[in-house]
């Protein structure tokens, strides 16, 4: 079993990214700039975007973080992503989701300009990427394609089988696994709470990506021996020993999987770096897009 070490794989993305952004300085040019918005002061999406924005200044991309509070309006909301889309300096927005229940996600993201989409969730994002034509790519599932990537793993004709079918991982993952290139070209399951044999299909899965947020939920008994397990679950389970009082569970029994796999991610440490790679890679690829 080899693990598939998000940290170092995303470690080798920021390298890259840090070089091209010094190349860029040293030629007068600006650099990479990629704003977020988070409504609101849940935990998870706090650390999330700290993340993010520590990450952009580790490489040398400027990043503004705008801070709302939980009652803004849906109209103030629309109005700072309209401020956004103007400001030429900014060549990535993101609005960290959830969003509070009084303001509709899909006006938020529709709102975004689709050439400032770096979380790849406008519908011109999903259409080109459905169409194969060059878009971005929601930032988890491309992570996901770059670990495969970074490790070389063989996907061609492989049977991959992706629990989850939401819009920011499953459905495009399946999608992305499925098209005519590397990595893909898999014989695509897609499988959701309402699917009856999931143990029998996950049997066959010479790939299995695992995103529907229930802790531990994938069993040794469910992976066939020598399979590549994505592990993209994140869960806060209670656990006292720990200073912040929980600790983060993937969907999988890593200590009883991991042994008949030929690949596994951790959790943390997989797939959940390779999120923030993927989103650093959108904003460079939109930056060189506005300057090409
Ligand atoms: P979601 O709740 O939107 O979707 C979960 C999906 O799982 C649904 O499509 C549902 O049909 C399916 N599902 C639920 N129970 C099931 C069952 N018993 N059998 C089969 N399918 C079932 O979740 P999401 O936003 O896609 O996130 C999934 C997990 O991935 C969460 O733990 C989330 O925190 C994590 N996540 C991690 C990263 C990262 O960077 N590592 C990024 C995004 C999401």
């Amino acid at each position: 079993m080899q693990l598939l070490d998000g940290k170092k794989a995303a470690q080798a993305i920021k390298e890259d990214l840090t070089q091209k952004t010094t190349q860029l300085t040293n030629a007068g040019k600006p650099r990479p700039h990629l704003a977020a918005i988070l409504v609101g002061n849940d935990g998870a999406s706090e650390t999330y975007v700290a993340s993010k924005v520590k990450t952009c200044a580790e490489i040398g991309f400027e990043s503004t973080l705008k801070r709302l509070p939980a009652t803004v309006t849906e109209d103030e909301l629309l109005q700072e992503i309209e401020a956004l889309n103007k400001n030429e300096e900014v060549n990535g927005i993101l609005v960290q989701l959830p969003l509070p229940k009084h303001i509709s996600e899909s006006k938020v993201i529709q709102a975004i300009h689709p050439s400032k989409d770096v979380d790849g969730f406008h519908p011109v994002s999903v259409g080109n990427m459905v169409s194969g034509a060059p878009t971005f790519i929601p930032a988890t599932p491309y992570g996901i394609l770059l670990l495969l990537q970074h490790y070389n793993i063989e996907t061609k004709g492989k049977h991959a089988v992706v629990i989850g079918r939401s819009h920011i991982v499953g459905t495009p993952m399946s999608i992305l696994l499925s098209r005519n290139s590397y990595p893909g070209n898999c014989t695509v399951t897609i499988c959701h709470s309402a699917t009856k044999n999931l143990k029998e299909l996950c049997l066959q899965a010479d790939i299995i990506v695992a995103a529907l947020g229930r802790a531990e939920f994938v069993s040794a008994d469910m992976v066939k021996e020598g399979a590549v397990v994505i592990d993209v679950g994140i869960t806060r389970v209670a656990d006292a020993s720990k200073k912040s009082g929980f600790s983060l569970k993937g969907d999988v029994k890593f200590d009883e999987v991991a042994p008949r796999c030929s690949y596994i991610t951790p959790v943390p440490g997989g797939v959940g770096p390779m999120t923030i790679a993927g989103l650093l890679m959108n904003t460079y690829n939109a930056y060189l897009k506005k300057h090409s």
